[in-house]
């Protein structure tokens, strides 16, 4: 089995558990992954994830498109038409400026917050690339 396979990342995202069964088994992700020391700063200090956030380990994480303004042909030249995510295998991908790549993440865990943050007291350190809050 390649090592990839052995490798287990956590996400800290907007808690959706209630959009579908197994939620977010197969959801596409712009977010980046977050390292344990930064999730208790994470929590802190993002907004969104102040609503409401779940933390998951994911096992795979394959990269599967892009989210971006999708363009048209105009009459005097490219129009953006609407922003959209799309697969690496859609024609119509030629036509995007991408903002941000997707991920597919599968063979997701919620994990609880408190054991997560239990584990997030230390201040991250600058390999991370985390922000100090002080
Ligand atoms: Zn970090």
């Amino acid at each position: 089995m390649p090592a990839a396979h052995l490798l287990i990342v956590l996400w800290l995202l907007r808690d959706h558990r209630d959009d579908w069964e197994g939620w977010p088994e197969g959801m596409a992700c712009t977010e980046p992954p977050v390292c344990v020391p930064c999730v208790a700063l994470s929590l802190r200090l993002c907004p969104a994830l102040r609503r409401g956030a779940a933390a998951v380990r994911v096992r795979q994480f394959e990269l599967a498109g892009v989210r971006g303004a999708l363009y048209r042909k105009g009459a005097s030249g490219a129009v953006a038409v609407d922003d959209v995510n799309l697969a690496y295998d859609d024609p119509d991908i030629r036509w995007v400026v991408a903002s941000a790549l997707i991920r597919e993440l599968r063979g997701c865990t919620l994990v609880p917050l408190a054991t997560i943050s239990r584990n997030s007291e230390k201040a991250p350190t600058p390999e991370c690339g985390g922000l100090r809050s002080d």
